[in-house]
């Protein structure tokens, strides 16, 4: 063994026993090799957890590292008509190379310390940021294998059918190794064919497929429809996932339950990005503003697999960000108004076990022979580590130690 952590809480996301029994977990030559109660720790060495929390890290399913870092550059817009896209198109000739490398990476460096081990992140791809974007992130996947795995989702924010040139680079994407494919149909002046071209490249390519989807200010027009009827059509349930569903929040419950158990049969899971959601909703009126964001609890309860992620750091679409997903988890849960320890333990899910089962990875949890990754939290439960915003104190990465965060202590006279 070559790292044993001790005395440990375990959540691994997917189980909603109770925390009670401190295990360690033995780590060898990087992968978990043994996870039971007082480890033998010969010749190892050891992290003693100290009944912490621990995950096999955060995983951050939606999030934009590349147009991170840039709300200084962007003009005021009035909050009516505030559009994020109308925020960063103008400054995209800023975005060169290496500046978009510096922002993702800040970005990069600010997940990683907050826990999170596992991304996918969006990276747009037109005739105004060319590949830029693409290499810039393409560059940090391979410079932070250390620490975080990170897979990139390329797509067309700007519209896609309307923006020539553009369709040309997704595929170009696509040509250089891209696993998965995404979309903005709202920003396209023919959202539906938009649609129709991400599942035809993605049958191209073999690809994942995640859209952002169904944000407005009226219920009306859910693209959501023909995101099952397409799924269901070519058989890719389970590889396709829908952000944000903002206008889900606008509907009754019992409604939302019957497009719910629709996704659920289909395979279609849902993201809640509920910063952006919850800064971008509900400018139609002056007062009165809805929260606009999704339940993903209502969507769990009725068979959706459903993730929290950030979105956006520190750009027009969120002008705010620590990067933390437990932080966004307890945000969430205020926005939706959630108080029993279920409720908020399954929140600590979509953050852990729900999102690596969204991003289809086979490899997460507390299981022998998956990689060595854990994240001790200050928190002795998921309930606790979401009602307190817990810090990550440390993590591993391939049994190595990536991070450290001292616990705070008073220092008394
Ligand atoms: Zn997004």
């Amino acid at each position: 063994m070559d790292l044993v952590i001790r005395n440990a809480r375990l959540s691994d996301g997917t189980s909603l026993v109770p925390e009670r029994t401190l295990m360690d977990i033995g780590i060898a030559d990087g992968r978990i090799a043994a996870i039971a109660p007082n480890l033998p720790v010969a010749g190892a060495q050891v992290y003693d957890a100290g009944g912490r929390l621990a995950c096999p890290g955060l995983v951050e399913t939606h999030i934009h590292i590349d147009k991170s870092r840039v709300i200084e550059r962007c003009a005021p817009q009035p909050r009516a008509t505030y559009s994020p896209v109308k925020g960063v198109t103008p400054i995209k000739d800023t975005m060169t190379l290496e500046d978009t490398r510096q922002r993702a990476e800040r970005t990069l460096q600010e997940c990683i310390l907050h826990g999170t081990t596992r991304m996918r992140t969006q990276v747009e791809v037109d005739p105004g940021i060319g590949m830029r974007g693409y290499d810039a992130v393409q560059s940090l996947i391979d410079d932070y294998k250390w620490a975080i795995d990170i897979e990139m989702c390329v797509f067309p924010q700007e519209g896609l059918t309307n923006y020539p040139g553009t369709d040309e680079l997704l595929v170009e994407a696509m040509k250089r190794g891209a696993k998965v494919i995404g979309g903005a149909p709202r920003y396209d002046t023919d959202g539906p064919a938009q649609i129709e071209r991400i599942f035809e490249l993605a049958r191209e390519y073999d690809a994942d497929i995640d859209i952002h989807l169904d944000v407005g200010p009226t219920p009306d027009g859910l693209y959501v429809h023909q995101v099952r009827e397409l799924t269901e059509k070519y058989r890719r349930g389970g590889r396709v996932v829908v952000g944000h569903m903002a206008k889900f929040s606008l509907l009754p419950p019992d409604e939302v339950a019957k497009i719910a158990r629709g996704l659920a049969d289909a395979g279609v899971a849902v993201t809640v990005l509920p910063a952006t959601d919850l800064f971008l909703m509900g400018r139609n009126v002056d007062y009165a503003v809805p929260r606009g964001v999704a339940d993903a609890n209502h969507l769990c309860a009725h068979g959706v697999n459903c993730s929290l992620s950030s979105n956006n750091i520190l750009n027009p679409a969120t002008p705010f960000g620590d990067c933390s997903l437990v932080r966004m988890a307890n945000l969430y849960a205020n926005i939706v108004q959630l108080d029993r320890p279920e409720q908020l333990h399954e929140c600590f899910n979509m953050l852990t076990g729900r999102s690596a089962k969204l991003l289809n990875l086979k490899d997460y949890g507390f299981k022998v022979g998956n990689p060595g990754d854990v994240v001790i939290l200050n928190a002795e439960t998921p309930v606790q580590a979401v009602s307190e915003i817990a810090q990550p104190l440390a993590a591993f990465k391939n049994g190595r130690q990536t991070l450290r965060w001292n616990a705070p202590e008073l220092l008394r006279p």
